[in-house]
């Protein structure tokens, strides 16, 4: 449980003032759509229980000061000109949200902000998106702005693309702040239209983070993603009208497929059944079914490694742990691949027992510290502290 009170105090010791607000954002994990979003797909993320917190009071001035506990750091900025940091990327996200909130003409006043986390960060939970809907959702309280929580997500996502320089697709935001506690949420990627769908309680998730970060990830990234964008180009002559992947069923590329190479068949056969398996995984989830949700997971790994190729060896011998480990529905690698995290579906009664063979498991086969995180749904962007006036 994160302690609330001990940012409070933290915030006072520093500013010299109490806060007046303390919001929280989750971070996330996608249980299954992986590769899917920038293919105008389906996606099934679910918001933590880990958040990351920030404790604030207005100023009567234009400034903003910003201390973060993590990088034990102030940045200070004038409202009046909110400019990128060419030297520490962290800044970014807090800046670039503001200029996000002032470029929908919201007007706001300068803050003193204490940012504190137990997310952790790096690891594929998405602590950027966190940081950016806490940040944008604090200012709305101070400033007394509503925003519908899409409209937040957009700013957050605009933040990350202009001041931090990553194009990021919409799912993180989004689910930091719109995400249900004790569920999961199913996202359209093309409209951004989303459902809720129960996680039952007798499953919790854990995600297992591979240590293993790649630095060809994102030419990698990007080589995926136009694969696909020629595959809707060469399948366009047989099908008419598609605008994405999306657009294409499994029914279709047993008909069309050999319209590839069969490079570009690998990849549009992952993101197709990927798309149908995140939907029928919604349902299962809904169901109950946490065995055939399992199956689900399972198979997309599979595909990821095998059509897509964003595995790599310590991803799958997580997977291949986890599906031999007590309690275990089901597992797969989650988020782009070339190292990051894998997510599992272990049944609430046997986690210990899970993690227990995780940790033992991953030190035998790589001699590489693994240190699973226990997950359960978390609720999106919260206030969870306000001064009575
Ligand atoms: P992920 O989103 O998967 O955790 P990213 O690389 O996208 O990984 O985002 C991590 C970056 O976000 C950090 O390097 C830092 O710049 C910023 N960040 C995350 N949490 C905090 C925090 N508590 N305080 C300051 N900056 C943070
Ligand atoms: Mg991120």
């Amino acid at each position: 449980m994160y302690d609330v009170a001990k940012l409070y105090s933290a915030f006072e010791e520093y500013f010299g003032q109490p806060p007046t607000r303390i919001a929280r954002a989750p971070g996330r994990v996608n249980l299954i759509g992986e590769h899917t979003d920038y293919n105008d797909g389906f996606v099934l993320p679910m918001a933590l229980d880990r958040a990351t917190y920030v404790a604030a009071r207005p100023r009567p001035d234009r400034v903003v000061r910003v201390f973060s506990t993590k990088f034990r750091e102030e940045d200070q900025f004038d409202l009046d000109q909110v400019v990128r940091d060419e030297r520490r990327q962290w800044v970014n996200y807090i800046r670039g949200v503001v200029k996000g909130l002032q470029a929908r003409d919201l007007p706001l006043q300068g803050a003193d902000l204490m940012i504190d986390s137990d997310l952790p960060s790096g690891s594929g939970l998405s602590s950027s998106a966190a940081l950016e809907v806490a940040v944008g959702y604090t200012f709305q309280l101070l400033n007394n702005i509503n925003l519908l929580g899409e409209e937040l997500a957009l700013v957050a996502q605009g933040a990350e693309h202009t001041f931090v320089g990553v194009k990021c697709g919409i799912m993180d935001q989004l689910v930091a702040a719109l995400g249900e506690a004790g569920h999961a949420l199913l996202i359209d990627c093309r409209d951004l239209s989303y459902r809720p769908i129960p996680i039952p309680a007798q499953a919790c998730v854990v995600v297992c983070d591979s240590g293993v970060r790649h630095r060809l990830a994102g030419s990698e990234y990007n080589q995926r993603r136009a694969g696909c964008e020629e595959a809707v180009r060469l399948l366009r002559p047989a099908l008419g009208k598609i605008q994405a992947l999306r657009d294409v069923r499994s029914t279709d590329l047993a008909m069309y497929g050999n319209l590839l190479p069969p490079d570009l068949l690998r990849l549009a056969r992952h993101v197709v059944s990927e798309n149908e398996r995140t939907l029928t995984a919604a349902d299962a989830l809904a169901a109950g079914d946490l065995t055939k949700m399992g199956q689900l997971m399972v198979a997309s790994h599979i595909s990821l490694r095998d059509d897509y190729r964003v595995s790599i060896a310590e991803l799958d011998t997580l997977v291949e742990l986890a599906l031999a480990a007590p309690g275990c529905f089901g597992s797969r690698m989650t988020g782009g691949g070339f190292g990051g995290s894998t997510v599992s579906l272990v049944a609430a009664d046997a986690v210990d027992a899970f993690v227990t063979a995780m940790i033992d498991g991953y030190a035998i086969r790589t001699g590489r510290k693994l240190q699973p995180l226990i997950c359960t749904a978390g609720s999106g962007v919260s206030c969870v502290y306000a001064h009575e006036e």
